[in-house]
């Protein structure tokens, strides 16, 4: 039996003779098509099933939108699949690539401010090193006052495989944009040559959706205070700046066995806590509480109509010292029995809530807590955020 190795991602559409890259794109378009139609009729036909033994009885409403999610979940399934059985049949059928001549590659349009130091600039090299995910910024979408939406995709959404929870999360790599490196990055080598303030840092964020067929995925960012490299990137993005990624992690994903939910955190959170009410059953019920600054920082998250929602207001307060999600949680009536509970935030903040959820008579295996950030972390000179905001891209 044959040990070789073969390259992760030996080919992009973009390298293949046209001929093959449009058989590429027909297997993928067909596959989605077809996941998503097995998906509703799964789906259907188990509800059929449910009408018929249990005597359950969905509501038009109800039925068309368990129909349309079990439609996308099976797109969704059907385009993973593909995309492994793709990677699977190149290593076997296509020979290797030649190489790409000097100055016809895909150079990138780069967010760079100013030109780049001679020493310091790397080769120009698209898609995949190491782990390392290349996306282009397609939109920008402001939510609230100090959320930003990033939409992005482009050639190496490709590499990106979905692990459909609803924290799904990734590192996102964030350099010195006056030093004009190239992503991706050759981490060992620009550790060679870089102060260390220099070196490309990594931040975690969630991903808020991702959509297989668009082929696109969403960020969004809080823009905290002045400063921070992620959300002072987020806040001065545009089309065609580059998002570089790693490979995604996470795996809560909504009980829709639980009697109730509750589901709880800061800005932080907000795009882990919708993404997970977005896949909560439509007849689910329960709270979510999420803390902001103020009135300006709310926006609209879709849940299903059982699922109460409750802003608290800091009003000013730093968010590091805040004890309003603890509070908050204090004043329910205490929660028993088959509960599932999400809380997500600051550290100090998340330690009370544990501690408060210890006192209460619930199913351990039901809580999820995570430590989001913790305050007074690295910042970088180069992070500022751009006093102007404004949605660009077509929407
Ligand atoms: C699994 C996971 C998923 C996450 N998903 C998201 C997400 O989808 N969207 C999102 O916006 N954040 C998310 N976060 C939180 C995010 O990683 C941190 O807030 C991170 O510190 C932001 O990086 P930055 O470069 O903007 O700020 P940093 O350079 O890390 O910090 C600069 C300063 O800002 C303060 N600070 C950092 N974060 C916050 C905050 N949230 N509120 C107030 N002050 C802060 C710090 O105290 C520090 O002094 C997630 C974290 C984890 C672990």
């Amino acid at each position: 039996m044959s040990h070789h190795k073969h390259p992760k991602h030996p080919v992009d559409p973009g390298e293949m003779p046209p001929a093959l890259a449009r058989e590429h794109a027909l297997v993928f378009e067909a596959a989605v098509e077809a996941g998503r139609r097995a998906g509703r009729k799964t789906a259907k036909k188990k509800l059929k099933r449910a009408a018929r033994h249990g005597g359950i009885k969905l509501s038009k409403a109800l039925r068309d939108a368990t129909l349309r999610d079990a439609e996308k979940a099976g797109g969704r399934a059907a385009y993973a699949a593909a995309t492994k059985a793709l990677r699977k049949a190149r290593h076997r059928a296509l020979p290797p690539l030649p190489p790409r001549p000097p100055g016809t590659g895909q150079e990138p349009a780069v967010a760079v401010a100013g030109p780049a130091p001679a020493d310091t600039a790397v080769p120009v090299r698209t898609r995949v090193r190491g782990s390392q995910i290349v996306l282009e910024v397609l939109r920008v979408k402001w939510l609230s006052q100090s959320m930003v939406r990033i939409v992005a995709g482009g050639e190496g959404f490709a590499d990106f495989e979905s692990n459909g929870a609803a924290d799904q999360h990734v590192k996102l790599l964030f350099a010195n944009p006056a030093l004009g490196l190239v992503p991706p990055y050759e981490m060992r080598s620009l550790r060679g040559r870089l102060a260390r303030e220099d070196l490309p840092v990594s931040r975690s964020y969630t991903i808020r959706s991702h959509d297989p067929v668009a082929r696109e995925l969403a960020i969004d960012f809080f823009v905290h205070g002045t400063d921070g490299v992620g959300g002072s990137w987020a806040a001065g993005a545009k089309p065609g700046d580059l998002l570089v990624l790693s490979k995604s992690k996470g795996k809560f994903r909504p009980d829709a066995g639980a009697e109730q939910h509750l589901y709880v955190g800061d800005e932080s959170a907000i795009p882990a806590i919708a993404a997970a009410l977005e896949m909560l059953p439509r007849n689910a019920v329960g709270q979510v509480i999420l803390e902001v600054d103020s009135a300006a920082d709310e926006f609209e998250i879709d849940r299903p109509a059982g699922m109460a929602l409750h802003w608290v207001h800091r009003s000013g307060e730093p968010s590091a010292t805040s004890t309003m999600l603890a509070n908050a949680l204090r004043e329910l009536p205490a929660a028993h029995g088959q509960v599932e509970i999400l809380a997500l935030g600051e550290r100090s903040a998340m330690q009370e809530i544990r501690r408060l959820l210890s006192h209460w008579d619930l199913d351990q295996r039901r809580i999820t807590t995570s430590t989001y950030w913790t305050p007074g972390k690295a910042r970088r000179s180069w992070s500022r955020v751009p006093e102007t905001r404004a949605d660009t891209g077509s929407m």
